[in-house]
């Protein structure tokens, strides 16, 4: 457990609107259904320019009720970048369907599209009309592509392959709203996008998530599910099988609050991801991602690659030396092809994420981390350099 002094990875920068909001909520008697849910949902469609917006109890459950309302169904497959938080491949899980692991790009850090174009022309069969694993004979009916760490997938490319194959794309943008791949904003590029509003996002609601499309039907359809899926607005009656996933007004009133501040926790992110470029560029075995000119990227987190033979220490040790410091850093997610949670499931590749998750390092990249305690965290990395 942290401490109050130690320096955070990504913790939540909450100001005065989020309690003015939550006020009107018990003033209104609205804790559940009511107007800043509705108000939350349109600022974040907006914000990435699609038509609608759905809120639920969490990002997880946006995923799941987006590859419901996608028509995902039980035994078929769904590619998955292996380097990613476990949320989307659970949430393929939960309609049946199996995640289908490709390695990333070692550049990026994203899911790799030469592995994919391998996958479908060495492995599968189309048939016209289906794309079908020859392995496991099952059908390959979806992509759900993850924005990692704030930067962009290389969702266009993936965008024509998902339209050859007939393959539904769903935009995975819990750790990049904000992020634009040129004037477009991820999360609002594929048909269906899905955001989280957990803690360490961007911004937060305590919890929450959101799907967004600029198709009613699929809208009206999420919609209908994450309430039980009730038929009548006086009669309890239920023709279907729903989940209770909305998102409550509570939740929404607070993500409202912090939308409002979006520009400036992006602004202070960016600031955050710069500084470290410039404070640890004469650092020998530490590198950063870099933002290609036509990208513009939020960094939710601000990580290194860590060159141990350069460095002079690995990054598990170079995290452990910080820690002694009070500053928390934090590796990347175990890859998914090795997690015990999704043993058995098919992967392509993986060597490039397993070499990432050995060698990265994410810094503290709070949006309320002050320039002083990142000087220290610098220092820290700089110190461990020159003591290695
Ligand atoms: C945070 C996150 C989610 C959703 O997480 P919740 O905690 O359920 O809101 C989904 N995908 C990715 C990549 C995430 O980082």
């Amino acid at each position: 457990m942290a401490s109050a002094r130690e320096i955070q990875v990504y913790g939540p920068s909450i100001g005065t609107g989020e309690l003015d909001n939550l006020r009107q909520c018990f003033a209104e008697n609205a804790l559940i259904h009511g107007r800043f849910v509705t108000q939350f949902e349109r600022e974040v469609a907006d914000f990435v320019g699609h038509r609608h917006g759905v809120g639920t109890n969490s990002g997880t459950a946006a995923l799941h009720m987006a590859l419901r309302i996608a028509g995902i169904k039980r035994d078929e497959e769904v590619l998955l970048t292996t380097l990613t938080f476990i949320a989307p491949a659970n949430a393929i899980t939960y309609v049946g369907a199996h995640p289908v692991f490709i390695d990333v790009e070692p550049e990026t850090w994203q899911m790799d599209v030469a592995l994919i174009e391998r996958f479908i022309d060495e492995r599968c069969r189309w048939t016209g009309q289906h794309l079908i694993n020859r392995k496991t004979s099952r059908p390959v009916t979806g992509i759900v592509v993850v924005h990692f760490l704030g930067m962009a997938a290389n969702i266009d490319a993936i965008m024509t392959i998902a339209q050859r194959y007939d393959l539904v794309l769903i935009e995975d943008a819990a750790q990049a709203l904000g992020t634009q791949i040129g004037d477009r904003r991820v999360g609002g590029i594929a048909p269906i996008g899905c955001f989280s509003f957990y803690g360490n996002k961007l911004i937060t609601a305590g919890g929450g998530g959101m799907i967004v499309t600029s198709d009613k039907a699929m809208a009206d359809k999420a919609r209908y599910l994450v309430n039980q899926a009730k038929d009548d607005p006086i009669e309890t009656l239920h023709n279907e099988i729903g989940y209770n996933y909305r998102m409550t007004n509570l939740h929404g009133a607070i993500g409202s609050a912090q939308f409002a501040r979006i520009d400036q926790h992006i602004a202070a992110k960016r600031a955050i991801a710069r500084r470290y470029a410039e404070g640890l560029a004469e650092v020998p075995g530490i590198e950063m991602v870099a933002e290609p000119s036509e990208h513009f990227y939020t960094f939710w987190l601000s990580s290194v690659i860590v060159d141990e033979a350069r460095f002079g220490m690995s990054a598990r040790d170079l995290l452990a030396r910080l820690g002694e410091k009070g500053i928390q850093s934090i590796p990347l997610y175990q890859p998914l092809h090795l997690s015990k949670a999704h043993a058995g499931a098919q992967h392509i590749d993986g060597a490039e994420a397993e070499s990432l998750a050995r060698r990265v390092l994410s810094l503290p990249s709070s949006v309320g981390l002050s320039e002083p305690d990142q000087g220290r965290v610098i220092d820290a990395i700089r110190s461990a350099a020159t003591a290695a």
